[in-house]
C-alpha cells in the first residue's frame, strides 16, 4: 500500500486536540505522519532531563486511528540551552562572521562537540523508539544544507579539511603539483598553512575551491553516517533522509547510497515549471534506481518566498498524482495543518489555523483514494542525461560565463526537448554505464568521468554533448593536452572558446537558432562533419554543431528550438505530439495534463483529450 500522510507536530497543540487531529487523519486517509525532527527541546528540557512521553502519547492517540509513524531525529535543531553551552558547534561564513542560532541548521558538521551531542540524543530516540512497530521508518536530521549550510568556513573545518586533503593527496608536492599553487606565490610547505577558501581579495585557487566543496560534501555524509550507524544498530526499519528540490551542494548520489530510500521535499521554488519538477523526481528516482517518498508536498501557498502565492487545490492533487507517475510510492504533505505562530505562519497546510479543513483537504482525500493502490510498473529505459554532481561545483569556481546556471540553463533545456518527444528520462552517473538507453545527452559535463567516456565509445545509440564538456579534469584544471579519447568520440579539438554576453545567430538546417552563454572554435579531425555555422560573433563562419557518426556536439549552450531541429535531424523519432506529458512504462503509459485547461495529445496515431490537471493511465489495449 503507498504512503499517504502529512507532517504532524503534536508539540504545536493542545494534547486535547491530538483525539480530533488524529480522527480528521484517518477520515482524509492519511496512513502515515513524519513527527519527531524538531522535537529536542521539547524531549530534552533541560541537560539530560529526556522525556519522550508528549511523544509517546501522540503516537499513541495517532495509532488509534491505524496510522503509523516516520521518525525524525532532531538534530537540525539544536536547543537555546545546547548552543549557550557549547558555542563552538555554530557555523562560521565565509567572511568569518559566526552564524547565530535562532532558527535552524546552525551547527558545523565538522563539531566534535556537536557529533558527541548528536550520538547521544540519537541514540536515546533510537533506544526508546528502534524496536516500536508503529515506527515505520527514520529520517535523519532534517533537510542538510538547507539554507545554504553545507559548507562551514570555522576552525573545526579547517582542521579536518587539512586531514581529508592528507587523505586525498599523501605529499604536499602532489598537492602542490595538483593544485598548481606556484601560481600567485601559494607552494605550501606546511599542512596547518592550507584554510578554507575564506573571503579574499580576488579568487582563491580553483582547485582549492573544488576540494573544498568535495570535502563540505563529504563533512554532511560522515555526520550523516553517525546518525545511520545508530539507527541501523538499533532499528530495522528502514532510513530516510529528506532530500531538496533543486539542490547540489551535496553530492545526492554518494548521499543515497547512505539511505535506504531517497526522499525529498517537492516545492516550487519560484516560478512553477512542471518540467522542472518532474525533472527533480525523475533525479531522485535515479539516485538509487529505486521508488522513493515525497516527504513533504508543498499543498498550496509557501511562506518563504517574496510573494507567496497560493495554488489551487487541483494543482496539489496533479503534484501528488505527477510524484507517483515519476516513481513515488508515497507523498506526505507539508504540513498538515497550518501554524498561527513560529517563523512558517503563512505556510498553509490541510487543515487551516482553525483547525477545520480546507478545498486542499478534500483535494487531498480524494486524491489518496485514486491512488491508494495506484503502481506503477517501472518506467521504461529510453533517454538518458549524465550528472555529476561536482560539475555543479565546478561551474561555480573559474569559468567563461558566471551567468551559466548548469542545471537551469544546461540540464532543463535538454530535458525539456526530451520530454516534448515523449521520452522517459534517467538520470546517469559517474560509473553508471549508458547501455540500454537509445539516446544519452551529456550536458556541459565540465568534466567527464573516463568510465563513462570509454562506455560512450562502445555505446550503440545516440550521443548529443554540448559546450565546454570534458573541459576540466579532477582538480578543476583545464584540459588541453590529454583529451584524446574525447577526441576520438566527438571528432573535435576545441581550439578557443569565450563567453558570450548576448546569444548569437546560428544556420542550422532550414532555420536559424541561437546558441548562448560561451562559443567555442573547433577544429575538425577526420569522420567529423559540420551541421551548423555561426553567423556572427567572435566564431563567425566557424563550425556551430559537427556529427561524427552517432555523437553530436554543440559548441554553445542551446535552447529548446534548437534542441528540437538538433533531434529531428538526428533522427530521433517523435513519440508525442501536444502538451500533455508522458511517462511509458512495461505495461501501460500515463498521461499528465499539468496545465489548469484541457489539453490534448496524439501517441501512436491517436488522440488523449486531458481535462485540466488531470493524469490519467492508459492500458495498450486502448491505444
Ligand atoms: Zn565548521
Amino acid at each position: 500500500m503507498n504512503w499517504f500522510g502529512a507532517a504532524y507536530y503534536p508539540e504545536h497543540w493542545p494534547r486535547e486536540r491530538w483525539k480530533e487531529d488524529a480522527r480528521m487523519m484517518a477520515y482524509l486517509g492519511i496512513n502515515v505522519v513524519r513527527i519527531g525532527e524538531f522535537s529536542w527541546s521539547v524531549v530534552e528540557k533541560s541537560p539530560g532531563d529526556i522525556d519522550f512521553s508528549l511523544l509517546d502519547e501522540a503516537i499513541e492517540v495517532i495509532y488509534s486511528e491505524g496510522i503509523r509513524v516516520i521518525m525524525g531525529t532532531p538534530t537540525c535543531t539544536p536547543p537555546p540551552w545546547l548552543v549557550k553551552r557549547y558555542p563552538e558547534i555554530l557555523q562560521v561564513d565565509r567572511d568569518g562572521l559566526t552564524i547565530n542560532a535562532g532558527s535552524r541548521r546552525h551547527y558545523c558538521f565538522n563539531s566534535q562537540v556537536y557529533r558527541e551531542e548528536t550520538i547521544r540524543i540519537v541514540k536515546a530516540y533510537v533506544e526508546h523508539y528502534g524496536r516500536d512497530p508503529r515506527v515505520i521508518a527514520w529520517q535523519a536530521d532534517n533537510e542538510y544544507g538547507c539554507h545554504n549550510s553545507t559548507v562551514c568556513y570555522c576552525e573545526n573545518c579547517a582542521i579536518a579539511f587539512r586531514e581529508w586533503l592528507k587523505k586525498r593527496y599523501g605529499t604536499l608536492d602532489r598537492l602542490n603539483q595538483r593544485w598548481g599553487t606556484v601560481f600567485w606565490s601559494q607552494v605550501y610547505r606546511d599542512w596547518d598553512e592550507i584554510d578554507p577558501p575564506r573571503r579574499s581579495l580576488s579568487s582563491p585557487n580553483p582547485s582549492l575551491m573544488l576540494d573544498y566543496r568535495r570535502f563540505s560534501s563529504d563533512s554532511v555524509l560522515e555526520y550523516h553516517i553517525l546518525q545511520r550507524d545508530i539507527i541501523k544498530k538499533g532499528s530495522r526499519a528502514p532510513l530516510t533522509h529528506n532530500f531538496m528540490v533543486n539542490f547540489t551542494e551535496i553530492d545526492y548520489k554518494k548521499m543515497a547510497e547512505k539511505v535506504d530510500f531517497v526522499s525529498w521535499d517537492n516545492y516550487v521554488m519560484t516560478d512553477y515549471d512542471p518540467d522542472l519538477q518532474a525533472l527533480n523526481h525523475d533525479l531522485m528516482r535515479s539516485l538509487k534506481k529505486s521508488s522513493f517518498l515525497v516527504m513533504e508536498q508543498q499543498p498550496g501557498r509557501v511562506n518563504w518566498r517574496v510573494v507567496n502565492e497560493a495554488y489551487p487545490p487541483e494543482q496539489m492533487a496533479f503534484w501528488i498524482k505527477q510524484s507517483m507517475a515519476h516513481g513515488a510510492f508515497g507523498s506526505l504533505v507539508f504540513r498538515f495543518r497550518q501554524l498561527p505562530f513560529g517563523a512558517e505562519q503563512f505556510h498553509s497546510g490541510l487543515l487551516n489555523y482553525d483547525g477545520s479543513t480546507t478545498e486542499r483537504a478534500k483535494a487531498f482525500a480524494e486524491t489518496v483514494k485514486e491512488l491508494r493502490n495506484w503502481k506503477i510498473d517501472r518506467l521504461k529505459k529510453e533517454a538518458a542525461i549524465y550528472i555529476d554532481y561536482e560539475n555543479f561545483w565546478i561551474g561555480e569556481t573559474d569559468n567563461l560565463n558566471g551567468n551559466f546556471n548548469l542545471l537551469q540553463d544546461g540540464i532543463l533545456p535538454l530535458y525539456k526537448t526530451i520530454r516534448s518527444f515523449g521520452y522517459n528520462v534517467d538520470f546517469l552517473f559517474p560509473g553508471d554505464s549508458p547501455s540500454g538507453y537509445s539516446f544519452v545527452c551529456i550536458p556541459s559535463a565540465f568534466k567527464l568521468d573516463p568510465e563513462f567516456l570509454e562506455a560512450l565509445q562502445e555505446f550503440e545509440g545516440k550521443i548529443f554533448i554540448t559546450a565546454m564538456t570534458s573541459q576540466k579534469d579532477e582538480n578543476n584544471n583545464v584540459r588541453l593536452q590529454d583529451n584524446d579519447s574525447f577526441k576520438r568520440l566527438t571528432g573535435i579539438r576545441i581550439i578557443d572558446a569565450a563567453g558570450i554576453k548576448n546569444p548569437v545567430r546560428i544556420s542550422f538546417g532550414k532555420d536559424e537558432y541561437i546558441g548562448g552563454f560561451v562559443i567555442e572554435a573547433l577544429e575538425l579531425t577526420d569522420g567529423c562533419e559540420e551541421m551548423a555555422v555561426y553567423l556572427e560573433g567572435p566564431f563567425k563562419g566557424k563550425p556551430a554543431i559537427v556529427k561524427k557518426g552517432r555523437c553530436y556536439y554543440l559548441s554553445t549552450v542551446g535552447d529548446i528550438e534548437l534542441f528540437k531541429e538538433l533531434f529531428e535531424l538526428a533522427g530521433i523519432k517523435r513519440m508525442a505530439n501536444g502538451s500533455a506529458r508522458v511517462l511509458r512504462t512495461e505495461s501501460n503509459m500515463v498521461l499528465l495534463n499539468p496545465f489548469p485547461y484541457n489539453i490534448r495529445i496524439l501517441i501512436d496515431g491517436v488522440v488523449h483529450n486531458l481535462r485540466e490537471y488531470e493524469v490519467k493511465v492508459v492500458l495498450p489495449q486502448r491505444i
